[in-house]
């Protein structure tokens, strides 16, 4: 176990090992102190760092994870162009107070142990439909790293809405200590939802990419005038997506906790988006409170 001193820093400290970290997560538990978790892919941007603040305010030690975990992404291509600046990252944890940043190597996924999750089929629907996989890669990354940090509570954004509620079950059947708290969604000024993957979009991508944050606002608004989600989602496809600039890979409006679509919003919805912008794919959503 290393000496109290060795963490209590008054700058970030930099983990880069499971053993490390555990060694560091037992004397903290042992202090009977909270840990606040969130796990991220880095390349962090403001809507990180309001999940850090979250972490920040309600326990005694923040840990923010780093890793691009391989095992999620169904396209190699993909997990290859994901956007990478570790040490702007390191930076912008510690100018931000963030006490504590595990980045391990992506040997970490060696330790990865498969987790046996009944996911009710919510991990068929929308990103689980068009990334095969993907949710399996998800769920047993953050099995490991709650295993690793033990946090008492882990924050994790709406933005990813469908991993939240497969993060929610989780904790439910294997950790269930761990408070899994939703934080909500940043956006640019434009309404573009704040996003690493966004670092690969042009200035003119960014502003066709604008055609996803636009839908999401008018079918909110829409609602008043006609519930049938066939028809809103239409009329929105018609007027953002016709053009053709940004490829549509799904809309989907569904009960807000189940996830499965419905005809008429006579609930919570959730609006789901997912789309192509030149090679970049963006997902976004919106909560409509019926
Ligand atoms: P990522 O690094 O993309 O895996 O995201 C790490 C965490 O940050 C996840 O819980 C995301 O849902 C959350 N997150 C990503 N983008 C945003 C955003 N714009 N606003 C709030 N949280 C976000």
């Amino acid at each position: 176990m290393l000496p109290l001193a060795d963490f209590i820093v008054k700058n970030m400290q930099v983990v880069r090992t499971k053993k490390e970290m555990e060694s560091i997560v037992k004397s903290i538990l042992l202090k009977n102190k909270t840990i606040g978790f969130v796990p991220t892919m880095g390349y962090l941007h403001s809507g990180h760092l309001s999940l850090l603040k979250s972490a920040q305010k309600n326990n005694d030690i923040s840990v923010c994870s780093i890793f691009v975990n391989p095992t999620q992404f169904n396209n190699s291509e993909d997990f290859k162009l994901y956007p990478r600046n570790e040490t702007q990252d390191f930076e912008l944890l510690e100018t931000n107070g963030c006490d504590i940043v595990f980045a391990p190597d992506v040997d970490l996924v060696n330790d990865i142990d498969e987790i046996k999750l009944e996911l009710q089929g919510v991990d068929n629907l929308m990103e689980g439909k068009f990334r095969p996989g993907h949710f399996k890669g998800v769920v047993n990354i953050v099995a490991l790293l709650f295993k690793i940090v033990q946090p008492t509570a882990a924050y994790f954004g709406e933005k990813d809405f469908q991993q939240l509620a497969i993060v929610k079950m989780l904790a439910k059947a294997h950790f269930p200590s761990i408070q899994i708290v939703p934080c909500s969604t940043l956006r640019e000024t434009s309404g573009l939802a704040m996003s690493s993957r966004n670092a690969r979009l042009s200035e003119e991508e960014k502003q066709k990419a604008l055609a996803i944050s636009k839908a999401l606002f008018y079918i909110k608004e829409e609602v008043k005038n006609t519930n049938t989600t066939l028809e809103l989602k239409q009329k929105a496809i018609d007027l953002f997506f016709k053009n053709g600039e940004v490829e549509l890979e799904y809309l989907e409006i569904s009960d807000v906790d189940s996830l499965l679509p419905i005809d008429k919003i006579e609930q919570r919805a959730v609006v789901c988006i997912a789309a192509f912008c030149g090679k970049v794919r963006l997902i976004d959503n919106i909560i409509i409170n019926y």
